[in-house]
């Protein structure tokens, strides 16, 4: 029993090593296929590569290269073959070993859209190798399987071992990333990176469509540049990752590359156009500004380079694009320095896509390796990158916006401001007239008044005693009562004037008028006859009223005390002659100063210093 027991566990022992060590029998370097959940495997580690600089070696001629040991172990490499920019086509052998009791479906990847030329070479069930040709500058239809790599299934046998031929040429800079899968996790993976995909593409068809319409709402420049730069960065991911050649144009030969470096240059045209109009750099930067203008220039006639001489350039296109990033970058720094707003959102928008897209050049020149960051970063990096740039229009908007109010507000300012200019100078007119008129007004009336009293004594004058005259003749005519008339002349003037001086005598005038007008009543007008001579009107007053009036008058005058040495009375006095009439037919105002100045005559002849009565 025991004995029995120990064999089978021996025979058990040895078939299990057996199992294990068997793949080491079929080679050093046999790649065991990949068993479910175990994700993808680098092939790399475990292929040989020959360089076949003439590109024209057969099958036949690279078996034969291998068998002679030209071929060398890529076990050393990384993750990726970076090739780096050569003609020469490649060739990859690779050993697959299925030691398990049941078939592997296995899924081949070749990890790279933009290879233009990628044949796996497989043996059939009968043996015999299959050539499978497909490249991204074949039509679609040639990929054994449907994806935006190149991806080969393949069936390994039960306990067997399968060896692979691929053989890789490219137009420009060649890397050669080969992942193995087992075909049920190919499956998922392929559903994940599709959705990865289809949510950049998505993101950015929303993000283009948006602002497409805000271009057509608001007519401004700065949104169509950014419309066109999202249009053909989406155009150079899309050729970069494979997804243009699928689903654009996957019936035509598709040249990826120059399609690429065409897209990626005039992206970068209407990035620097976009940012010249965002940042004003014609206006703060003029000479920077004209650097980039040269920059625009240079990318936008890069393409025909691209469709004539691409292998050429490959290179030089690839440093072109990282100086015009750097380039790009500094200006960003710069107008960050200076406080520029808009600015900032190019700072950040440029820092992801910087990010992105270095690590995708670095890649591109081998330096870093290949993985999840370096492969999707650029659509990660492109897309934060648009969303920012769309939110930097956002804010320009709000800017401009705000700017506009502002302008609108001091317009409204200023219009107020000028209406109320103009209605304070219109009343300043108006008052100024008001003034003038009433100064004109005031003068006016100074100027009547001027004219109707006496410079000297300033009382009415010669004019407004005839005026008054007629005035009361004719009220008095009506009423059919007496008008008395009184007339007075200072006596012995002449000597006055001739002792005293004229002066002297102009202010005794004054004096006997004063002296005069205080002796009537309200009604009665004194006037200044002319000379030394005065008149007196009194209304409704027959003779011996008119005699009294005289007779206060001359009372009234040497009342003054006014000295006259030359005058037999020693002071000033007048003598009166008094005159009255009831107006009527026959008679005139001329008759009743003819009969007042006769009176005053006869005073005169009498002594003076008296006051006589006219005989009416
Ligand atoms: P009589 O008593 O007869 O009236 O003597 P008289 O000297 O007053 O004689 P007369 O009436 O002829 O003289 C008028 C004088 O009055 C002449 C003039 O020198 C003087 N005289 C007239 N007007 C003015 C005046 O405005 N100012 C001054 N100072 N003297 C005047
Ligand atoms: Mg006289
Ligand atoms: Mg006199």
């Amino acid at each position: 029993m025991a004995v029995n027991w120990m064999l089978r566990l021996a025979n058990r022992l040895v078939r299990t090593a057996l199992m294990l060590l068997w793949p080491l029998a079929w080679s050093a370097l046999a790649m065991p296929v990949v068993q479910p959940g175990n994700g993808a495997q680098d092939a790399i580690a475990h292929a040989h590569l020959l360089e076949d600089p003439t590109a024209a070696l057969t099958l036949a001629q690279a078996q034969q290269a291998f068998a002679q040991g030209k071929f060398t172990s890529t076990a050393d490499s990384k993750d990726a073959l970076a090739l780096g920019f050569t003609r020469s086509a490649f060739w990859l052998r690779l050993e697959l070993s299925n030691a398990t009791p049941e078939a592997a479906r296995q899924m081949l990847e070749v990890v790279n859209a933009r290879i233009s030329y990628v044949t796996l070479y497989a043996p059939g069930p009968d043996g015999r190798y299959v050539e499978t040709a497909t490249g991204s500058d074949m039509p679609f239809a040639t990929r054994a399987h449907e994806n935006r790599h190149f991806v080969f299934p393949l069936q390994v046998p039960a306990q067997t071992s399968l060896t692979l031929y691929v053989r890789a040429q490219s137009t420009i800079g060649l890397i050669l990333p080969v992942r193995l899968w087992a075909h049920a996790d190919f499956e998922h993976h392929e559903r994940h990176d599709y959705m990865v995909q289809a949510m950049y593409f998505g993101v950015a068809l929303a993000m283009a469509l948006f602002n497409l319409m805000l271009l057509v709402a608001l007519r401004d420049r700065a949104y169509a540049l950014y419309v066109c730069f999202v249009a053909f960065s989406v155009l150079a991911v899309g050729q970069k990752t494979g997804m243009a050649s699928e689903f654009l144009w996957p019936q035509h030969l598709t040249w990826t590359n120059p399609n690429y470096y065409m897209a990626t240059s005039w992206g970068l045209l209407c990035f620097m156009a976009f940012m010249r109009s965002m940042l004003g750099t014609a206006q703060h930067l003029p000479r920077i500004d004209l650097g980039l203008r040269a920059g625009m220039v240079l990318h936008a006639l890069m393409p025909v380079l691209y469709w004539t001489v691409v292998q050429s350039v490959a290179r030089f296109t690839i440093w072109l694009f990282v100086v015009s990033c750097v380039l790009l970058l500094g200006v960003v720094a710069w107008c960050i320095f200076r406080r520029m707003r808009a600015a900032y959102f190019f700072g950040g928008a440029f820092a992801v896509l910087m990010a992105g897209s270095l690590m995708t050049l670095l890649r591109a020149l081998g330096i870093l390796p290949t993985n999840v960051l370096t492969v999707d970063g650029l659509q990660a990096g492109s897309t934060l990158e648009m969303l920012l740039l769309a939110f930097a229009l956002a804010d320009r908007f709000i800017q401009m916006r705000r700017e506009k109010l502002k302008a609108q507000r001091d317009l409204v300012l200023a219009k107020q401001k000028l209406v109320e200019t103009l209605q304070a100078s219109e009343r300043e007119l108006a008052q100024r007239v008001d003034d003038r008129t009433s100064e004109l007004q005031a003068l006016n009336e100074k100027l009547e008044a001027l004219s109707m009293v006496d410079g000297l004594t300033g009382i009415a004058n010669r004019r407004q005693f005839d005026q008054e005259l007629h005035k009361a003749w004719a009220r008095l005519e009506r009423l059919g009562q007496p008008l008395a008339l009184v007339m007075l002349d200072v006596d012995l003037f002449k000597r006055y004037n001739d002792h005293y001086g004229h002066q002297a005598g102009d202010e005794c005038l004054r004096k006997v008028a004063q002296a005069m007008a205080s002796v009537g009543r309200a009604t009665d007008v004194v006037a200044r006859y002319g000379g030394e001579e005065f008149v007196m009107v009194a209304p409704a007053s027959d003779g011996p009223s008119a005699l009294l009036l005289a007779q206060r008058a001359c009372q009234a005058v040497q009342a003054l005390g006014e000295a006259h040495a030359q005058s037999p009375f020693g002071v000033v006095t007048v003598s009166c002659g008094a005159a009255s009439v009831v107006p009527g037919v026959g008679v005139t105002p001329q008759d009743l100063l003819r009969l007042a100045d006769a009176a005053l005559y006869q005073a005169k002849a009498r002594g003076r210093n008296q006051a006589v009565l006219a005989d009416s």
